[in-house]
């Protein structure tokens, strides 16, 4: 099948050019200019620009939490996925303890069976000793090389000397550890601080871990990595007391990658206060004004390196278990069908980034650090046919009831975004058109070479 997009605006690395792009199968042909080969299809793009299929750093499909397992599976949420764009989701594989890596492995690709857009895994994991160690290699062999652990959670925290050791280990392969960051031992104090105050609604759940204890998280972080000498990923930066230390570690030579996410940059702490607040509870919680307008600005200098969901979804109903006690509400929201025109809405729209800075945020720096680059995140002749055809002029609110996502509920229920997704090429084929999944089931397992530490 050889589809001819024309008349586009191409989101190219350095620059946008009106022209028109040509795939052959399941890879680009040709990029720029005017093509007028013989072709199977033609879509007009008049008005459109046309980027490099986005990737999604950071989901939580069909994952166990406590007694319950997130609303979305691997079906649901790639659907919402792909038709907002995301052509490729990178999803946090789960090594719970006991558990070898292998078998969190295939467990996670039984789950990802019959996914609408194409994933990868990376691997979080809750033990270090020498048998997870040794699977290590087995883990590149098999295409994940990231990893995850946490400073958090009493089934996966890790003590900052395990993740010393894990970050100088993995720097060695050129693999790559993304910490959650977060001071367990304070935020639990406040919690029980509040709960014996009778201070139990969703609001709480921010009050529980303000800023600095993710600062302090970010900190610990950094140091163990400056001492380990390899670098340090801050999994869905929120504060701007993180965004600083981190600037820090960078001002003293350290490779440090950054993500955050869409709900960082447009939700705020006061919507705890609204009757569906269980809805945004989720770790890091919402935040203030000043902390979204300093991830904007980081954004814009260059200093994020990408943008993640943490599509982690439950419903109301899941969440209401925690409706007189904030702190056993499941964590997390649902968003990965909204990352690319909340990131536009806000950051483009919003005068922020420029629609380069986009395609780079969205799709080549995560394509680059996780093994994926130049067969994803760039329009170049020979890359995968991945690709989004997104309309900046399509005014629309989000609602959960139209998003794909199995949750009746959105964090983002009524946001007002600019533009969107329009059509979608998955593996050469197109899978999105007009906005509606027109073929669904057709990801791939996504086998990710190690890691282009783009700033070592
Ligand atoms: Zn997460």
């Amino acid at each position: 099948m050889r589809i001819l997009i024309k008349n586009a605006f191409l989101v190219l690395e350095d620059r946008v050019e009106l022209g028109d792009l040509l795939t052959d199968g399941r890879t680009i042909a040709q990029v720029g200019g005017v093509i007028d080969g013989p072709c199977d299809k033609v879509i007009d793009a008049k008005g459109c620009y046309v980027f490099p299929g986005f990737i999604d750093t950071h989901t939580h499909f069909d994952l166990e939490v406590g007694s319950t397992v997130t609303a979305d599976n691997f079906v649901t949420g790639t659907k919402a996925a792909v038709v907002g764009g995301t052509t490729t989701v990178l999803d946090f594989a789960t090594q719970e303890r006991g558990m070898t890596l292998m078998e969190a492995f295939h467990k996670w690709e039984n789950k990802a069976k019959n996914s609408s857009c194409n994933y990868g895994f990376h691997m979080a994991m809750s033990e270090w000793n020498d048998a997870r160690i040794a699977e290590i290699p087995l883990m590149i062999e098999n295409g994940v090389t990231s990893f995850k652990m946490y400073m958090v959670y009493d089934n996966m925290r890790l003590s900052d000397g395990v993740m010393y050791e894990a970050i100088k280990y993995l720097a060695k392969e050129d693999c790559i550890i993304g910490i959650h960051c977060e001071n367990d031992d304070i935020l639990k104090a406040r919690v029980k601080e509040l709960k014996a105050a009778g201070k139990t609604g969703s609001r709480y759940h921010a009050v529980s871990r303000p800023n600095i204890v993710e600062a302090d998280g970010v900190g610990r972080l950094m140091d163990a990595a400056y001492l380990a000498g390899g670098p340090a990923w801050v999994v869905h930066l929120s504060t701007k007391e993180g965004l600083a230390i981190a600037r820090r570690a960078r001002e003293r030579g350290q490779e440090v990658y950054l993500e955050s996410c869409p709900q960082y940059l447009v939700l705020e702490e006061s919507m705890y206060d609204a009757p569906d607040g269980a809805k945004f509870i989720m770790s890091p919680p919402l935040r203030s004004k000043d902390d979204q307008e300093a991830l904007l600005k980081a954004m814009a200098a260059g200093e994020i390196d990408w943008i993640g969901t943490d599509h982690c979804s439950f419903t109301m109903a899941q969440k209401a278990v925690g409706k007189d006690d904030f702190s056993k509400t499941p964590n997390g929201g649902a968003g990965v069908q909204n990352r690319a025109e909340i990131v536009y809405t806000r950051a483009v729209k919003g005068g922020y980034l420029d629609i380069v800075e986009m395609g780079q945020l969205l799709s080549t720096r995560a394509a680059k650090l996780f093994g994926l680059y130049p067969r994803k995140g760039a329009l170049q002749a020979g890359s995968d046919a991945d690709i989004v055809i997104f309309d900046p002029d399509a005014p629309h609110a989000i609602h959960a009831a139209t998003n794909l996502h199995n949750c009746d509920n959105s964090p983002y229920e009524g946001y007002e975004a600019a533009g969107k997704a329009r059509d979608v090429l998955l593996n050469g084929q197109l899978v999105v058109e007009n906005g509606q999944l027109v073929a669904p089931g057709k990801g791939e397992y996504v086998h990710r070479d190690r890691c282009g530490r783009y700033r070592k």
